[in-house]
């Protein structure tokens, strides 16, 4: 394994278990690594410290383990199996009773493996690397899954070409890894707390489905009951079909993907919805929610794009997000609710919050929190790693 050597006093943050090695901590290169190579890290004084993905940039180890067992034989299925055992621990990857066939399986640093997602629709796993070593290690990740899940494992199917890094000359094409012979499908109706969902992993986005939005939508779900519900960036209405099945009156889902309108539609028809109850949308959010009547609706869900992809951008995303919720605000009827969110990775709970004060403070209408909303828990976080947390949320009450 080529070696790392770091500057004296840099190892404080590999101590601290932080998963990353960053290029300025790094005093010297023991011969010449490829992006995607495996690494020791070690510190001035020659200990080992961890172990690693090296990777070209400002970050230049991502950390896969800090002892030395990176190269063990089942490495990969030690750490898909741990990642299995955290999501059966909270009820979502036991067989049957749950009502929920779909989940995250492995969110990077999460789950200790940096720049690895993995999600898991009854049966098929969807991966997408986000770093060269990953992308590398796909076949043997595969395999891994394969192991660990048995014969209930229908496919595998790399999508990373939007997400792996391109300076290692990787031939990125989406594909499928591996996949049962009686299974030919690039889509799969996948239960979500009893309600059901296609997914489709090759035309949709990301994934395939947006599966951090679990518990809010359940959470919206015990409130539509008799209401007027709005659902804003719906994708393919998670948030619609839960209203829905929560008795509300009328939902409407607004959406700029003709693709994701589409898929909305297939999804309430096939959870028993009529059209009676529900329209769909094709068009920008901001621009519909502009000529929304004040009142019309009195529950809106507010799920957009992040805003900042990086820091440079935080500025600008603060005052979108400020002006597409004070829009939501002005308009919502008088006791309504609103959900809203940012996945926006670099505007922090508070920064959000700021943003949603400052919107409700233009609008002069009463605004109370009634609770503060989360990624669910197989989108763990880090504990050493705190920059995993990305999705936050209010549930606002309007006077
Ligand atoms: N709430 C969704 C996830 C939203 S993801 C769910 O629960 O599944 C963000 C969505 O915003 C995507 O579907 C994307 O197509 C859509 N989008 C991006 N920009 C938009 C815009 N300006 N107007 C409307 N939709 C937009």
């Amino acid at each position: 394994m080529i070696k790392i050597i770091l500057k004296r006093g840099r190892e404080d943050s590999i101590l601290r278990f932080h998963p990353w090695v960053f290029s300025g901590a790094v005093a010297q290169v023991q011969g010449h690594p490829e992006e995607g190579d495996i690494v020791a890290v070690h510190s001035s004084d020659g200990k080992f410290l961890a172990a690693g993905h090296w990777q070209i940039g400002s970050i230049a180890v991502r950390i896969l383990s800090f002892d030395s067992d990176v190269t063990a034989p089942d490495f990969w299925e030690t750490m898909i199996s741990r990642a299995l055992s955290l999501r059966k621990s909270v009820g979502l990857a036991s067989s049957g009773t749950s009502g929920t066939d779909c989940y995250r399986l492995v969110h990077g640093e999460g789950d200790n493996l940096p720049g690895l997602i993995i999600d898991y629709y009854g049966g098929v796993c969807v991966m997408q690397a986000h770093s060269a070593g990953m992308f590398r290690a796909r076949k043997r990740i595969c395999e891994a899954l394969r192991n660990v899940y048995g014969d209930s494992l229908k496919a595998v199917y790399d999508k990373s070409s939007g997400t792996a890094p391109f300076k290692a000359g990787l031939d990125l094409v989406d594909s499928y890894l591996w996949r049962r012979d009686d299974f030919a499908d690039d889509e799969q109706t996948v239960s979500e707390n009893g309600h059901k969902f296609f997914v489709n992993w090759t035309s949709g986005q990301k994934t395939g489905f947006f599966l951090d939005q679990r518990e809010n939508r359940a959470l919206v779900e015990k409130h539509s009951s008799g209401r007027k519900v709005l659902n804003l960036f719906c994708y393919t209405g998670g948030f619609s079909v839960y209203a829905l099945a929560g008795g509300a009156s009328y939902v409407e889902s607004v959406d700029s993907s003709k693709k994701a309108v589409e898929m909305v539609e297939r999804n309430v028809a096939l959870n028993g919805f009529g059209a009676d109850r529900h329209k769909s949308v094709c068009a920008d959010a901001i621009d519909w929610l502009k000529n929304v009547p004040e009142g019309k609706f009195d529950l809106i869900i507010v799920d957009p794009p992040a805003f900042a992809k990086h820091r440079g951008a935080l500025k600008n995303a603060l005052r979108a997000y400020q002006r597409l919720n004070a829009s939501a605000i002005s308009k919502v009827a008088p006791g309504g609710l609103i959900f809203t969110y940012s996945c926006s990775q670099v505007v922090d709970k508070e920064a959000f919050a700021l943003a949603v004060f400052s919107a409700a403070a233009s609008t002069g209408r009463s605004v109370r929190i009634l609770d503060r909303l989360n990624q669910p828990a197989d989108h763990a976080v880090n504990i050493y790693h705190p920059e995993g947390e990305y999705l936050k949320g209010l549930f606002l009450y309007v006077e």
